[in-house]
């Protein structure tokens, strides 16, 4: 008799305190969520346990990436989630998005609403506690962000330090601004853009956990033809090995010309031991991408 083991649908990995958990495969499609931070990164799948979160951050307007939101949104109503999910995107394309959820609202006959928030690079908006997000400007044909989790913690201005108690209270009683702000970025979630995001925006090299596309990983796609679709090649990340200070690196949007099974061999032979201890490939168990 033959068993046939099907591949898990969802990939989950930890990195660091956070669980990593969806489905990735480049061009086919992407859904991320980590929920310890109640977030969802991208909806081109709609995975039954990313239904209930809240906070939905498209990265670009493609269908490996927003294909499933109405499906997502549909499931919400199932889990009993009756306010709409916050859905964080780039501002170029809300009314297109928002549209489009109106016309499957119509052939649903049922209200697919979200509370859209518009974003441009550099603009914040709260998650939760002291954590807020960021967007970072991406390189790809189309309007598209990274996204940053940044902790802002509020401490005493250095010039005050060593000063009693009582003092820097008289002094904040009288108006004086005595806060300073130290920050951290906790997570970071860049897909679907040329390398040049890093040297752009380096935080994301100093992001604790790193989520980024590395959608080819060898000759078997040139480096020019990687360039050419606005996407990241292994052979960039190496190029670029010294500068990754992530505690973790999630590597996802890897493409189907390689099997799940094969990946971390790849990585094993190519990439500076330094940096292949904290990559995390984000593929699934086994010698076929789900579906
Ligand atoms: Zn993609
Ligand atoms: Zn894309």
């Amino acid at each position: 008799m033959w068993v046939v083991i099907l591949p898990a649908m969802l990939t989950t990995v930890t990195a660091g305190p956070y669980t990593i958990r969806g489905i990735s495969v480049g061009g086919v499609y992407t859904s991320i969520a980590v929920p310890e931070l109640g977030i969802v990164f991208d909806a081109g799948a709609s995975p039954r346990s990313s239904s209930a979160v809240d906070t939905i951050l498209l990265s670009h307007g493609h269908v490996d990436h927003i294909g499933a939101l109405p499906a997502l949104l549909g499931i919400r109503a199932l889990v009993g989630k009756t306010r709409p999910p916050r859905v964080v995107m780039p501002v170029e394309i809300v009314d297109d998005l928002t549209a489009a959820l109106a016309a499957l609202s119509k052939l649903q006959r049922f209200a697919l609403d979200i509370e859209p928030i518009g974003m441009a690079p550099g603009d914040e908006v709260a998650l939760r506690g002291d954590l807020r997000i960021r967007a970072v400007r991406t390189f790809h044909p189309v309007p598209s962000l990274a996204y940053l989790v940044v902790r802002r913690v509020a401490k005493l201005k250095n010039e005050l330090l060593g000063l009693p108690g009582p003092e820097i209270a008289a002094r904040r009683r009288a108006g004086e601004d005595v806060t300073d702000y130290d920050e951290r970025t906790e997570l970071a979630y860049a897909t679907d853009t040329l390398v040049s995001v890093l040297d752009h925006s380096p935080e994301l090299l100093r992001a604790r956990v790193l989520i980024v596309e590395c959608t080819f990983l060898d000759q078997r796609k040139t480096l020019e033809a990687a360039r050419a679709g606005c996407h990241i090649h292994l052979d960039e990340l190496i190029e670029r090995a010294e500068r990754f200070e992530n505690e973790h690196i999630v590597m996802m949007h890897v493409s189907q010309i390689y099997r799940p099974d094969e990946v971390a061999g790849i990585l094993d032979a190519r990439v500076p031991p330094a940096l292949r201890r904290r990559i995390i490939p984000f593929v699934p168990d086994g010698t076929s991408w789900p579906g």
